[in-house]
């Protein structure tokens, strides 16, 4: 299948740069260029910013159910279109298709989920303490215009969890998607389009990262900054956000723990936590990766953690049978080989992998450390890539007090067969999202977020439209 150009999405029509200064886009799994993404400037941007402030003043006047509506027929074309977008998602950023296609088929999920949500924006009446002539009410209202920045990891995902509850609020949303993988994130802003959008209610933008945030930030039609991405970036765009006085939500990195006591069921830790660690080529934030299991364990756990990483079937993502496809872009490659350097230079084991696979393409073997130090880059910085990272510990206390370390608190893992551990490690392990005993299960209807350095604000759930509403006290006296 052909790999499409993508333009800029402005006002409800598709555009080059008025300069027609375009990226390259390359294909991870080759290294091949296969299209090119169009580069605003700072004329788009403004165009964009017109058209977000008129689309913001239509859509908000929209009811729910007609807001619905639309919502839930881009959830239908999405759908209809997950072949076509699978194929255009892996070309760009190499998961394999089947993860892909479910990449799209789950957005659609989410969209229709917000599209109801969006009914259920309800404020309060609240008994005055003065007088029965008095009503006081609580309004919700959309908070404006949002800038949203996004990643290259799940190209669509990273930016349905924004648009999703922004939409169903009233809001309108200037989307900066990575350039890296930039069809995917039109494929999705199309079927919007396609389900009747108003104009200006949805933008796509690429160009140089920094310079469209700082613009955009500091600009007053935009109210709202939602990000995903790295931590460091994270805390400049939220320092920006809070020199404007603008609300965010900010999505950040993790390093994910996965405690394995004494009581768990090897088997399932290894099948759960195995599978998840390299899914996407390990590039999710919230994908397991310092695997702290109980030293009775953890001899059986690494053998079984080997043999399933060994067993993986590495290649293209277009190609039938590849369960792990290359990593994103050659900076990963590059962070692989150091960090697995780093570890086995500090005394770590190195029991699979290792190694880039072939010459072309950005394919890494994945790769399993045991007895990884402490002090080593891998237990300290975030991976975001196909590694496992082997400790031990003795007691469940000493687990967690090492899940805990880091300033990262984003998800974790746990496996016990005990009611005490699990109630414990519920209690204690500072995350936002912790599953014991299964995968993760992000949905659009349960909170998806981070606490401590791996941000702030919910993606899921009521939480996640409530950060796209204003809180307003209204109280009228009848006279
Ligand atoms: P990076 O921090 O340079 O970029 C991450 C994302 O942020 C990219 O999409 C990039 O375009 C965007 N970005 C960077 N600077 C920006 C700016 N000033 N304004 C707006 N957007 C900006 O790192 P990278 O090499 O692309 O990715 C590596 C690291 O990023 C990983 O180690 C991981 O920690 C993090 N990351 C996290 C997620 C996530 O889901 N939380 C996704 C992708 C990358």
């Amino acid at each position: 299948m052909t790999y499409p150009d993508t333009q800029l999405f402005i006002n409800g029509a598709w555009l080059d740069a008025g300069d027609g200064r375009t990226l390259a886009v390359l294909n991870p799994a080759t290294g091949q260029e296969i299209g090119r993404v169009a580069h605003a400037g700072k004329a788009e941007l403004d165009q964009a910013l017109h058209a977000a402030q008129k689309g913001f003043e239509t859509w908000r006047d929209m009811s729910p159910a007609e807001r619905s509506k639309i919502m839930r027929r881009a959830a239908g074309l999405m759908r209809e279109r997950a072949d076509d977008i699978s194929q255009v998602l892996t070309q760009e950023q190499g998961k394999p298709l089947i993860e892909a296609k479910g990449e799209a088929m789950a957005a659609a999920d989410l969209i229709e989920w917000f599209a109801e949500e969006g009914f259920r924006v309800y404020g309060r009446i609240v008994p005055s303490r003065t007088s029965l002539a008095m009503r006081q009410m609580v309004l919700k209202d959309p908070v404006g215009p949002v800038a949203a920045f996004t990643p290259w990891n799940f190209p669509i995902n990273q930016v349905v969890r924004k648009i999703g509850p922004a939409l169903a609020a009233g809001c309108s949303v200037l989307v900066k998607a990575a350039e890296e993988t930039p069809a995917a994130p039109a494929a999705l802003i199309r079927a919007f389009a396609d389900a009747g959008l108003p104009p200006g209610v949805l933008g796509l933008v690429y160009g140089h990262p920094a310079e469209i945030s700082s613009y955009l930030i500091a600009h007053p039609v935009i109210r709202k900054i939602t990000f995903t991405g790295s931590t460091p970036v994270g805390k400049q765009l939220a320092a920006m956000a809070g020199q404007h006085m603008k609300r965010c939500t900010m999505e950040l990195g993790g390093h994910a723990p996965v405690i394995v006591a004494e009581d768990a069921d090897v088997a399932l830790a290894v099948k759960t936590a195995g599978g998840a660690k390299f899914r996407n080529a390990g590039q999710v934030c919230i994908s397991p990766t310092r695997f702290l299991v109980h030293e009775s364990l953890v001899k059986p756990f690494a053998v079984a953690m080997v043999a399933h990483a060994k067993g993986l079937n590495v290649g293209d993502g277009l190609s039938e049978g590849t369960q792990m496809g290359p990593l994103a872009n050659a900076r990963r490659i590059t962070a692989m080989a150091e960090f697995t350097q780093d570890a086995v230079e500090r005394g770590a084991t190195l029991l699979a992998g290792g190694m880039r696979i072939g010459e072309s393409g950005n394919f890494w073997q994945p790769t399993v450390l045991a007895d990884v130090p402490q002090g080593a880059r891998i237990l300290n910085d975030e991976p975001f890539g196909p590694v496992a990272a082997i400790q031990s510990f003795n007691t469940l206390e000493e687990a967690i007090a090492e899940a805990n370390r880091l300033p990262f608190g984003l998800a974790g893992y746990a496996f016990t067969r005990s009611l005490k551990n699990a109630d414990l490690l519920a209690r204690r392990v500072e995350v936002g999202m912790l599953w014991i005993n299964m995968p993760a299960m992000p949905s659009a209807e349960m909170p998806f977020g981070g606490i401590k350095d791996s941000g702030y604000g919910s993606e899921g759930g009521p939480e996640a439209l409530e950060a796209y509403l204003n809180v307003r006290s209204v109280a009228v006296m009848n006279v």
